[in-house]
C-alpha cells in the first residue's frame, strides 16, 4: 500500500479465516479533514483578495432530533471553512407553499451558493416537489432531477455526497476500481443507485441489490468491493464476503444500547477484509466535506 495516505491505519496482519494480508481502515474523518483545510485556505485568500465569501442555506422543517444534529454538523463545517453559513428553522407547521416561496427567495438571492433541504419532512409536504423547486445549479446536496439526469448520463455536476464522497475516498487510498466487481446492497436514490452508477464510471462491473434480491450473499461473495447502504444495523457478517474485499458500510443505525453502529458487524468483517470503512468516522464525515466542496465549487465558478 505504498501509495496509500500517512493515516491508513492497519487492523490486523494475518487473520482467523487463514488469510494473510492488511486489513485497512479507511480513515474518512481524517480525509475529510484534510479536504476541508484545504477548502479553509482557499476561502482564505478570496477574504484576503476582497472575494465575497460562499454561502451555504440549510432548511430545517420541525425539531427532528436526527436532523438537529445532522444540520449542527453543517453548520460547524461550514464556520470552520469560514463560509457563511445560515440555519432557516421552520416550524412543523409551515405550509407547502410558503416552503417553496422561502426556497425560490434564495434561488434569487445572488448571494447564495447553495441550498440545502434537510430531509426527511413533515408529511403534508411533497419532497420531490421540494427538490425540484431548488435551482438545479444551487443544489449542493445534489438530488435535483436535473443533477441526477446528467450523472446517469456521464456527465456529473452536482452529485449526491454520500456515493460522492465514498469515491474520493476509494480514490484517497489508491483502491483500483476498473474491471472490479463491485456490489451495492441498497438502491435508494441517495445513495444506493447514484453510488451504482459513480462506480461503473470508473469501470467497476456493477451490481445493485436490494431487499427483494435472492441469494444475496452468493451475490456479495463474488464481490471485489462492497457498499452497504441499507439501514440495517450489523447486518453484513463477515461471511457475506471474499477474503480481501473492500468493504463500504454507509449505514447510521442506534443498536440496543443506544451506540451507533454501521450496517456492517465491524470487528468480524474487518478480520477478512481489506479495506474497510469504521462507522463513525467513515462514510458520515465525507459525506460533509462533499457538501462543502459542492458549495465552494459554485463560488469559484463565479
Ligand atoms: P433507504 O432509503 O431506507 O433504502 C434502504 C435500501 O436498502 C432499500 O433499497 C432497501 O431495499 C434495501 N434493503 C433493506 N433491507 C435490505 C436487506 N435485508 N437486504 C438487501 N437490501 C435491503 O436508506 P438510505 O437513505 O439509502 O440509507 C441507508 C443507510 O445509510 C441508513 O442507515 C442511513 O442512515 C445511512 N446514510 C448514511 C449517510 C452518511 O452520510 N453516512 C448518508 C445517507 C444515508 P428496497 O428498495 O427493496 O426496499
Amino acid at each position: 500500500f505504498s501509495g496509500s495516505p500517512f493515516y491508513a491505519k492497519m487492523i490486523v496482519c494475518v487473520n482467523k479465516f487463514g488469510g494473510v494480508f492488511v486489513g485497512v481502515k479507511l480513515d474518512g474523518r481524517a480525509f475529510a479533514d484534510k479536504l476541508q483545510e484545504e477548502l479553509k485556505q482557499e476561502v482564505a485568500t478570496w477574504k484576503e483578495n476582497g472575494k465575497r465569501l460562499p454561502k451555504l442555506v440549510v432548511i430545517l422543517v420541525g425539531e427532528d432530533v436526527g436532523s438537529q444534529v445532522y444540520v449542527r454538523n453543517k453548520e460547524r463545517a461550514a464556520k470552520k471553512i469560514g463560509f457563511y453559513s445560515q440555519i432557516d428553522r421552520l416550524s412543523d407547521e409551515v405550509t407547502e407553499a410558503e416552503l417553496l416561496e422561502r426556497i425560490q427567495q434564495y434561488n434569487n438571492d445572488p448571494e447564495v451558493d447553495g441550498i440545502l433541504v434537510q430531509l426527511p419532512l413533515p408529511k403534508h409536504i411533497d419532497e420531490e416537489k421540494v427538490i425540484l423547486t431548488i435551482d438545479s445549479k444551487k443544489d449542493v446536496d445534489g438530488f435535483h432531477p436535473m443533477n441526477m439526469g446528467k450523472l446517469f448520463i456521464g456527465k456529473p455536476d452536482k452529485m449526491p455526497c454520500t456515493p460522492y464522497g465514498i469515491i474520493r475516498l476509494l480514490k484517497e487510498y489508491n483502491i483500483e476500481m476498473a474491471g472490479k466487481n463491485a456490489v451495492v446492497i441498497g438502491r435508494s436514490n441517495i445513495v444506493g443507485k447514484p453510488m451504482g452508477q459513480l462506480l461503473l464510471m470508473e469501470d467497476a462491473t456493477v451490481t445493485i441489490t436490494h431487499s427483494r434480491t435472492q441469494n444475496l450473499k452468493e451475490i456479495t461473495k463474488q464481490a471485489d468491493i462492497v457498499v452497504v447502504a441499507i439501514g440495517r444495523g450489523e447486518f453484513l457478517t463477515a461471511d457475506y464476503i471474499k477474503e480481501g474485499a473492500v468493504v463500504v458500510d454507509v449505514g447510521m443505525n442506534r443498536n440496543a444500547e443506544g451506540k451507533l453502529v454501521g450496517d456492517v458487524k465491524f470487528d468480524e468483517v474487518s478480520e477478512k477484509a481489506s479495506f474497510i470503512t469504521p462507522v463513525p468516522g467513515g462514510v458520515g464525515p465525507m459525506t460533509i466535506s462533499m457538501l462543502m466542496d459542492q458549495t465552494v465549487a459554485n463560488r469559484r465558478e463565479d
